[in-house]
């Protein structure tokens, strides 16, 4: 199995970084590690001039993410596994996104990470584009936000290990904006526990909603909400 790491998606999230750096000075055997935005990495931002990871599948690129993104759609294609790395600062908040038609082989790799909780991306985005990219999320001082956890983990990759444990999977439903925030003084929302009905109905929205990156300042808007879809 081909293995790609990828760190740096977003310049400023430095899990990601730091493990692709240590992977480069001492590789896993079957294991790959690029840097997605160096620009970004070196500037200590998210991006230069658009969100690399919503610069996907775009017909004319123009920005430099753009056009990074065309170059790492061919990089992407020569493995069969790719694991994105990401950092939030929303704590408690460890999960994984894939496109809706990944391959099934993302889930049981989910579940062998340890994982409780899959997200399906529907916006542009590495996921939607390339069906063999899981895509990690670790909130910051998380344990697991640790370069060594990550190199033990993907040792042991393709083993086997846990993959009898099930997973909850949803689906990305709409961004929550700061303004909206502020104006309906939505309180106790955590990562991954269902809105009560009266934000739901506030929201417009309906189904059994979550949210994620509650006010982590590494996105631009408030909070994601996901909805949720069933086991896996
Ligand atoms: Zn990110």
């Amino acid at each position: 199995m081909k293995v790609l790491v990828i760190g740096g998606m977003h310049g400023n999230e430095t899990l990601g970084i730091r493990l692709v750096a240590s992977l480069i000075d001492n590789p896993i055997n079957g294991i790959d590690a690029i840097i997605a935005n160096p620009n970004a990495v070196r500037a200590g931002v998210r991006y230069i001039e658009t969100d690399l990871n919503r610069s996907f599948g775009v017909q004319n690129p123009v920005s430099d993410e753009e056009k990074r993104a065309c170059e790492l759609d061919s990089i992407v294609d020569e493995y069969d596994i790719v694991l994105d790395f990401h950092n939030t600062q929303t704590p408690t908040n460890n999960c994984c996104f894939v496109g809706v038609d990944c391959l099934p082989v993302l889930y049981d790799q989910a579940k062998q990470l340890g994982f409780d909780v899959v997200i399906e991306a529907t916006y542009d985005c590495i996921n939607k584009h390339h069906t063999n990219t899981l895509s990690i999320e670790i909130s910051v001082d998380d344990a697991w936000d640790s370069v060594s956890y990550w190199r033990r983990r993907l040792e042991r990759l393709g083993d086997g290990a846990s993959i009898g444990k099930s997973i909850q999977l949803y689906r990305f439903d709409s961004r929550v904006t700061w303004q909206q925030f502020e104006q309906n003084r939505f309180r106790d929302w955590r990562p991954f526990v269902e809105l009560n009905n009266n934000d739901t109905a506030v929201l417009g929205g309906s189904g059994r909603l979550a949210p994620i990156f509650i006010g982590s300042k590494f996105t631009p808007y408030y909070a994601t909400l996901i909805r949720y879809i069933k086991q896996v």
